[in-house]
């Protein structure tokens, strides 16, 4: 079934990555922004808590992206 995130249309790292080429990015994006881990994304759990959205250079892992 697909699935997308509710955020997927204004997210910052969705909308400043979610072209890019990058393998690794990609999975990432496959298993949360569009797959079941959605809910574990760490990105809407560091918007929960500071009531503002990360770096867009954020990933979903927490991490900052490194391309
Ligand atoms: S990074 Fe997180 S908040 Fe952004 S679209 Fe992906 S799952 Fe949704």
């Amino acid at each position: 079934m697909a699935q997308e995130c509710e955020k997927l249309t204004t997210c910052g790292f969705f909308r400043k990555y979610g072209e890019v080429k990058d393998l690794a990015c990609r999975g990432f994006i496959n298993q949360y922004c569009k797959g079941d881990k959605m809910d574990q994304c760490k990105r809407k759990e560091y918007s929960r808590k500071h009531g503002e959205a990360p770096s867009d250079d954020m990933m979903p892992t927490g991490h900052n992206i490194r391309l």
